[in-house]
């Protein structure tokens, strides 16, 4: 049986008895022209995509700055916490109370 730990707090996640949360992330360079133009946003992102696929072969290191995929496990615990602020932003209290 795989084991899993939690990416955010390091703890063991019992699959038997709790649930395991995946978080996906893409951090991808906004292209300029992309702004306001949302009907052709599925063109830009096959665009990015052939792009990548080019780049792949000539620098990897390019290829990061421009698109990073992230994946963490998380615990219920942290789900919660990663939910409520998703960014880590720091004194965000002030305005959930305002809400
Ligand atoms: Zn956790």
């Amino acid at each position: 049986m795989i084991h899993f730990t939690c990416d955010c707090c390091g703890r063991a996640i019992n699959q038997t008895s709790e649930t395991r949360y995946v978080v996906r992330m893409e951090v991808y360079a906004a292209l300029d022209d992309e702004a306001g133009n949302t009907a052709e946003e599925a063109d830009h992102l096959g665009e990015i995509e052939d792009l990548l696929e080019r780049m792949d072969d000539i620098d990897a290191d390019l290829d990061e700055a421009l698109y990073r995929h992230v994946r963490y496990d998380l615990c219920p615990d942290c789900r919660e916490r990663f939910l409520r602020n998703p960014l880590g932003r720091v004194a965000s209290r002030t305005s959930y109370s305002e809400n």
